[in-house]
């Protein structure tokens, strides 16, 4: 496969990935061998949930670090076999899904050939790579009326891996989908009860309601996120959880959380998690990234840790993630939290489960990648005041 990614990108990331670069950018493209999921120990436990998805025919395996969570494991790679004309064009984030075998709904379709009811149809992506063969069960009229909902039935795709949303587990919120990196920012975090907690990029509401459940909801946590939607999303996560315990939601630029709320100095512990050029997320489809756009999400990232340092208490703690590998999005902004705010970079005594610890102009940090561990790409590294 040929490898279209911007010359800026491709120096920043050999700048960190050497000759093992190639190697990387491929496994990249491919999902991880495990999916994991968080099992909401406020409300059942690891085995329970094992036992209800193998009534679903599942198999999960508790992992080996984290007490609170399980994983399925991905099938594949298998030849995507269509006998079709048809094209369908869909988005990355559904070309990512329909990779793994799951079925096509309304939303991600940006266009189409005709077609009609049990017609097949290859999947695409907009530069054409070939994502999965897709049997309609409705028309192209029906669908072009539908907003949401199924408009066709996977029937062959490189990989297959169990559909979890699909199962009771899920639909009772007992579980939450979430790679393991992300899993171990919380862990990382540690928030105790009775603690004041910030998360100061919670929609969805991964982390906050990992947060809520870690401390049996005896923190008080302050989720923001930047508008009505997102805060919307992230509270009805939390109360499909049962986790919307000692929450407060809201819809604010975090940016400018220390002039907007009455926090100077009071927070014990913030989370950091804000939005980034998402390269390490697998399988990714496209390296459509420049260099300047990178830039300017590290110059974004870099407006939190900074209203960030007015908030913490000294002694506090603070734990910057991303789910990407560049290192000005990560590494680089740490350096700027230690030499331009005033933070101090603290080295764990045991690296994350499944990172490596990195070690950058005296800064040091945790990396996970496809390279280590069958990880996806993700950085967390922690400060303090
Ligand atoms: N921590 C979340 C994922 C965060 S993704 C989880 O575990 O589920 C990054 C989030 O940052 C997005 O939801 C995005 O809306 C939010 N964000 C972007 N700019 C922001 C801003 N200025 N203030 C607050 N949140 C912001």
């Amino acid at each position: 496969m040929t490898h279209e990614i911007d010359v800026g990108l491709e120096l920043e990331l050999s700048r960190v990935y050497g000759s093992q670069l190639r190697v990387l950018l491929d496994k990249l493209r491919t999902p991880p061998r495990r999916l994991y999921i968080r099992v909401n120990t406020m409300r059942t436990t690891r085995e329970k949930i094992i036992e209800l998805l193998r009534e679903e025919d599942i198999v999960a395996y508790p992992d080996e670090y984290f007490d609170d969570a399980v994983y399925v494991t991905i099938e594949g790679p298998f030849k995507l076999e269509c006998d079709t004309d048809k094209v369908i064009v869909v988005d990355e984030k559904t070309a990512t899904s329909l990779l793994l075998g799951v079925d096509l709904y309304r939303p991600g379709i940006l266009r189409s050939d005709y077609f009609v009811e049990r017609d097949r149809l290859l999947a695409v992506t907009r530069d054409r790579i070939p994502v999965a063969c897709i049997e309609a069960i409705v028309s192209y009229e029906q669908a072009y009326r539908m907003q949401k909902g199924l408009i066709g039935v996977n029937i062959s795709s490189p990989y297959k891996a169990p559909s979890l949303i699909s199962t009771k587990p899920y639909q009772m919120g007992l579980i939450y989908l979430q790679g393991a990196p992300s899993i171990a920012t919380v862990h990382v975090l540690n928030p105790k009860p009775g603690e004041l907690v910030v998360d100061m990029n919670a929609s969805p509401g991964g982390k906050s309601s990992h947060i809520v459940q870690y401390t049996q909801g005896k923190a008080r946590l302050i989720s923001i996120d930047r508008s009505e939607s997102k805060i919307t999303q992230l509270k009805g996560n939390l109360a499909r959880m049962g986790l919307d315990i000692n929450v407060l939601a809201i819809p604010m630029d975090s940016r400018y959380v220390h002039l907007d709320l009455d926090l100077r100095e009071k927070v014990d512990k913030i989370l950091i998690d804000p939005p980034c050029s998402n390269l390490g997320v697998r399988p990714v489809i496209r390296f459509n990234r420049s260099m300047k756009e990178i830039d300017d999400l590290s110059r974004y990232q870099r407006q939190f840790i900074k209203a960030a340092y007015h908030i913490l208490k000294p002694g506090g703690l603070l734990v910057y993630s991303t789910c990407t590998i560049t290192l000005r999005e990560n590494e680089e902004n740490i350096l700027y939290a230690v030499e331009e705010v005033g933070f101090h970079n603290i080295e764990l005594d045991d690296p994350p489960s499944y990172s490596v610890k990195v070690v950058y102009k005296g800064i040091v940090g945790y990396r996970y990648s496809p390279l280590d561990n069958d990880m996806p790409g993700y950085f967390i590294a922690v400060l303090s005041k």
